[in-house]
């Protein structure tokens, strides 16, 4: 049943107000006085976007979240970025978002993963002080950001008020404010909720059981219940965190040494560097599971009660017992992670565990370098509601409820990430809404985070959804490297960009346009520019551009090479990052040409039967197991169903596609 509150707006109660520019006014007078455009529920990662976004727009933006002290908290990894991650938080800085410059003044050790692939795939990642990250981001929302408040409270309900029908003839209303615990009323014109795990979340160990939203917090029932009232579809998934050790008890020399990058990379556009020297970077460990995990797992199973649950948990960041039960007779790797530069805690990726604790403390000693580890807390498991995302626009407006915008886990996804780029979407709509501007909405040609969008908004999601650059059709386009080019002038445009961001994107662009126009008017034969750079000599006289010779595939033929050969480059290896750029350009040209060729090939026979009787394990097709899984599960009619099923990617539905006309039909046309 719907809720109309809008008649017991009372005085406000706000003793824990965090002040902005008006520290001399009295609470109440303040709090009387303010009108929010846009109220954020949640100070997580999706949160912190969205308030920060709304406010750099100029809309008086309030925060709501439970505590102070859990404000930016990341909950699991001490790490963001990764691959396809790490293209989100590059969309997320080009959009002038947070977690990126946060995480370049936070992070203990920069690595780029995927490093042996091209760049466009290229995973920016960072391991992360967490005290210092939560210090940073509070700093910067608390007093660095003008037009927004912070309170800490816990909202039970929402303010909506009967509205009119929407195209479907449903019923629609407005969102107008919030409800706190103790009934006081908040109005605004727009809410957006981040509540993460929190909404009728419960904490899983061994056989235990509690409510709670993640360990130490309290899981938000009304807000729950609300969301239901509203007849939103609701579902609910899982996920769980591994246990935490001390890190003076863990053996280290009998891991491998991962070393950060030299230089390290930040993630900002803004920043030409991180805050720390490469060799003050700390070391992560990687060591491995044994056999002997698979007995404690296996024989336990009956006091493990998140294993078998029949809600979903997330496929790519499995439970330790999960990865036993279905890839029995393996080692799995464990990276140890330390959690920051004064904490003595170590975070051992990959052991994500809810059996109960003294059998995790067991289960810890058979893995080399940690036989005498000591576990400061164990593993656990939380199991919450999220909301079907069809229920959303790309706008991440909820269909239904007029002003009301859902960002981050609530929308079945997982990940910091994923969580700061919705929010950060989110952000900005609410604020576009609030301020009468068009909305924004970013396409699958424009990013990662539309590719994200779409797939939930469209497809909704039945496991926790994370990024993958596999997910990304144009993915040859969509580099970590062209964030800004991709979406820092959107963002200028509707006010979330500073327009020192704007003109340093301007600058960049401009370079580079002139850049790549001087590499492709000079000219040589082939054979010349070798000769000239030194390299093996050819017989292939055909004339080259220096942008031709860039070629990622021509033995490390580099811009500084043909500079000694062509002074007139010179000037453009002057710029370390513009070098860099100019080389990717190049890299990328002919190859982003022909994925645009074989989109349009699927787009031409996307209307092709898939005959009932295909062999999805076939070798011939090359498809991986989540791919096999679903395409044999699912069995689409059609090439286009295919190109629907979440996991499938634009490559494989290609070997999909000619498969099926290579030994179908071109085999009916011969008549065999
Ligand atoms: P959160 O970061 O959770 O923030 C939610 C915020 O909302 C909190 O500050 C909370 O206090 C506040 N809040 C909630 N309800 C209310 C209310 N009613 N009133 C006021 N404030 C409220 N991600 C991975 O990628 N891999 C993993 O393995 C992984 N494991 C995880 C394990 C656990 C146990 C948990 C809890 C999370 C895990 N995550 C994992 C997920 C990751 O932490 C989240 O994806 C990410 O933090 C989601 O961001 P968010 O902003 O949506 O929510």
């Amino acid at each position: 049943m719907l809720q109309l509150r809008m008649n017991s707006f009372r005085k406000l109660y706000c003793q824990n107000w965090v002040y902005q520019k008006s520290p001399k006014m009295s609470l109440t007078s303040f709090c009387k006085n303010v009108k929010y455009d846009v109220i954020v529920i949640g100070g997580g990662h999706a949160g912190t976007e969205a308030c920060a976004a709304a406010a750099r727009m100029g809309a008086v933006t309030l925060l709501i979240t439970h505590k102070k002290n859990t404000v930016g908290e990341m909950s699991c990894n001490p790490s963001f970025g990764g691959i396809g991650k790490g293209h989100l938080m590059r969309e997320i800085d080009a959009l002038g978002g947070v977690c990126s410059r946060m995480c370049d003044k936070s992070g203990i050790q920069y690595k780029v993963l995927n490093k042996r692939k091209g760049p466009a795939v290229w995973g920016y990642r960072a391991q992360i002080d967490r005290d210092l990250y939560k210090k940073n981001v509070q700093e910067e929302l608390f007093q660095n950001t003008e037009n927004l408040h912070v309170l800490f409270a816990p909202v039970e309900d929402l303010l909506v008020k009967h509205s009119q029908t929407n195209s479907n003839n449903q019923p629609l209303v407005d969102c107008k404010g919030v409800v706190l615990d103790d009934g006081t009323c908040i109005t605004s014109d727009c809410v957006v909720i981040t509540t993460g795990t929190f909404l009728r979340g419960r904490i899983n160990i061994g056989l235990e059981i509690y409510p709670a939203g993640r360990l130490g917090d309290r899981s938000a029932v009304g807000l729950a219940n609300t969301l239901k009232s509203l007849d939103l579809k609701i579902g609910r998934l899982k996920t769980g965190t591994p246990p935490r050790l001390k890190k003076d008890t863990i053996d280290y020399t009998v891991c491998t040494i991962q070393k950060g990058d030299n230089p390290p990379l930040p993630f900002s556009f803004m920043n030409d560097s991180v805050w720390l020297k490469p060799e003050d970077q700390l070391d992560c460990h990687l060591t491995n599971t044994t056999l002997a995990i698979e007995d404690i797992v296996k024989k336990n199973l009956h006091l493990n009660r998140h294993v078998f649950e029949e809600v979903t948990g997330p496929r790519y960041c499995p439970s330790i017992e999960s990865k036993v039960l279905r890839f029995g007779g393996r080692e799995h790797q464990i990276w140890l992670e330390p959690e920051g530069f004064d904490s003595n805690v170590v975070y051992p990726n990959g052991l994500s565990c809810t059996l109960p604790e003294d059998l995790q403390q067991k289960l810890l000693h058979t893995i080399p370098g940690l036989e005498n580890a000591t576990m400061l807390r164990p593993g656990y498991g939380v199991e919450y509601d999220f909301v079907d995302p069809r229920e959303l626009y790309p706008t991440l407006e909820v269909k239904r409820v007029n002003g009301l915008f859902l960002a981050g886990q609530i929308n079945g996804t997982t990940g910091y990430e994923e969580a700061a780029a919705q929010g950060i979407l989110a952000g900005i709509n609410a604020a576009a809404k609030v301020q009468k501007k068009p909305p924004v909405i970013i396409t699958r040609t424009e990013g990662y985070i539309g590719v994200m969008v779409d797939d939930l908004t469209t497809l909704g999601t039945t496991e926790p959804y994370r990024m993958f650059t596999s997910r990304a059709e144009f993915r040859l386009t969509l580099r970590p490297d062209n964030a800004d080019q991709r979406l820092t002038p959107k963002g200028y445009q509707v006010g979330c960009v500073s327009q020192e961001r704007y003109l340093k994107m301007r600058d960049t662009d401009q370079k580079l346009k002139e850049g790549i126009q001087l590499l492709k008017d000079i000219k040589k034969s082939a054979n010349r520019w070798r000769k000239l750079i030194g390299a093996k000599p050819s017989k292939n006289h055909t004339w080259k551009s220096a942008f031709d010779m860039l070629d990622v595939y021509s033995e490390n033929i580099t811009l500084s090479r043909l500079a000694e050969a062509e002074p007139a480059l010179k000037h453009l290896t002057l710029d370390h990052m513009l070098e860099n750029r100019l080389c990717i350009e190049a890299q990328y040209e002919s190859a982003a040409a022909e994925q645009r060729e074989e989109v349009e090939e699927i787009r031409k026979d996307e209307m092709l039967m898939i005959p009932k009787d295909l062999d999805y394990n076939s070798k011939s097709l090359s498809l991986n197991s989540e791919e096999k899984e679903k395409l044999s599960y699912i069995q689409p009619q059609s090439i286009a169903a295919a190109s629907r099923i979440p996991g499938v990617t634009p490559s494989s539905l290609l070997r999909l596609l000619r498969f099926v006309k290579q030994n179908y039909y071109l085999q009916e046309q011969l008549g065999k």
